[in-house]
């Protein structure tokens, strides 16, 4: 037998049985996202390979370890796309979206990172992104988490997720709380561990995201960051904390969470759950002030977020609160060769009259049974059954499958009648 080829390691087949509920989630995203009145904008998987270098940055996780970089045919450096922020920078500064305006974007699509595959984390998958540039004030970082907070409460994932806060302030204060880090760090280098002891030369703000427990003691007696705050970002966080407090949205602060990105500032937020392992967090995002400039445009403060649809489904899942819409309204049963053909023409004028049913068609004949038996599994609500007696008489049997119902025979232009109380 020829060997079959199989898909590559952490690139997943999203499978007709769960595309249901990956549809519902992204249509219930769709309407959020529209409600707050974002436009979605669209961007090729592939860029330059500068682009995330010069914007995640080079001693990030993404960028040293992560990224599906190849030499195109011309010698070109390009790189999957291992996020979005940076490509929808780079589209508003090309088509000119982001001087002088605000403006709000959303895009959804797959993302790409060489990681090792485990669940919740994969090699491609796939994100939402929100972001709104233009805009400075903690007002629009606080609509945000709202509207963050409002998904979670439509998707009933809410009492599952938390809320971490923090500000990475400016990046002056920033520069000098990472001095003083550093120097806390060497002096007690000899409780980090490898990782560590390398990122704090390039990367030391990333330590503290450690989750090593041998670390956890040194990095609790760390010095704080807010202690390093400017005056600016510390009443921007506090004006923020005002508006979710205002909002009844719980929040803790977290000092230690920094986010894997260079290109934060000031506010930062992951919504968490402990539901999925290691793999908590579920949508991230912060400020980004400095990212427009920095890829060429001019300076433009900017806020978004990023959420990870599989770490999503897989809490829904669990939550298993969801009722997914059937997939199969109307099984058609066509018993007998004489019954085929006006059995399209009932599927066709039940699809004309009631177009938001979900009509399957019996295709490829067989005993009555059968169908039978097809129509059930397709979880249909109704099943549709022309034989040669109702071919004979114009008719359509209607048998209700999941209510106890008796089975009624209707004329053929009443069978939308009957249907429509599925709509
Ligand atoms: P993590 O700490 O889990 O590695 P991250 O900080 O690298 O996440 P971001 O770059 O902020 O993640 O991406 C935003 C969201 O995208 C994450 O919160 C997560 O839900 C999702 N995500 C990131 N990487 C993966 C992955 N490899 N597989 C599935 N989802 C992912
Ligand atoms: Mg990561």
């Amino acid at each position: 037998m020829t060997k079959q080829i199989q898909a590559i390691r952490g690139m997943n087949d999203i499978l007709p049985d769960q595309t249901g509920r990956w549809q519902q989630l992204e249509q219930v995203i769709r309407d959020l996202v529209a409600n707050y009145g974002y436009s979605e904008i669209r961007m090729p998987v592939v860029e330059q390979t500068e682009l995330f270098k010069r914007s995640i940055g080079e001693v990030t996780d993404i960028v040293e370890k992560e990224m599906y970089t190849f030499a195109d045919r011309n010698g070109d450096s390009l790189t999957l796309r291992p996020e979005g922020t940076a490509s929808c920078v780079r589209a508003g500064n090309e088509h000119g979206l982001l001087y002088n305006q605000t403006r709000r974007l959303w895009y959804m699509g797959p993302m790409f990172r060489h990681e090792r595959p485990q669940k919740g984390r994969y090699r491609q998958f796939h994100q939402v992104g929100v972001e709104a540039f233009g805009l400075d004030g903690p007002d629009i970082d606080a609509e945000m988490i709202l509207m963050t907070a409002r998904l979670w409460k439509t998707l009933g994932l809410l009492p599952y997720l938390t809320l971490e806060l923090n500000s990475l302030a400016s990046n002056a204060a920033r520069a000098d709380y990472r001095e003083a880090l550093t120097a806390y760090l060497r002096a007690h280098q000899e409780q980090l561990d490898e990782d560590s002891v390398r990122r704090l030369d390039s990367n030391p703000l990333r330590i503290l995201d450690s989750k090593n427990p041998a670390m956890a003691e040194v990095l609790a007696k760390a010095p704080k960051l807010s202690e390093y705050w400017d005056s600016e970002s510390r009443t921007h966080f506090e004006q923020l904390c005002a508006y979710l407090d205002n909002a009844g949205v719980r929040y803790v602060h977290n000092e230690r969470l920094v986010r894997g990105l260079d290109y934060y500032n000031r506010t930062v937020f992951e919504w968490v759950t402990d539901s999925l392992g290691a793999q908590g967090t579920v949508c991230a995002g912060g400020r980004y002030d400095g990212l427009v400039e920095q890829l060429g445009g001019k300076a433009t403060p900017a806020v978004g977020f990023a959420m990870g649809l599989e770490r999503l489904v897989l809490m829904l899942e669990h939550a298993d609160n969801q009722q997914l819409p059937r997939s199969v309204d109307v099984y058609i049963v066509a018993a007998g060769a004489e019954a085929e053909l006006p059995a399209m023409t009932v599927a066709e004028q039940v699809r004309d009259a009631l177009p938001s049913l979900r009509v399957m068609l019996h295709c490829g004949g067989g005993k009555f049974a059968k169908q039978l038996k097809k129509a059930d599994q397709s979880g249909a609500e109704v099943a549709l059954i022309i034989g040669a007696n109702e071919v004979a008489e114009n008719k359509v049997t209607v048998k209700f499958l999941r209510r106890d119902a008796e089975q009624t025979t209707v004329h053929m232009n009443d069978v939308s009648t009957v249907l429509s109380t599925l709509v």
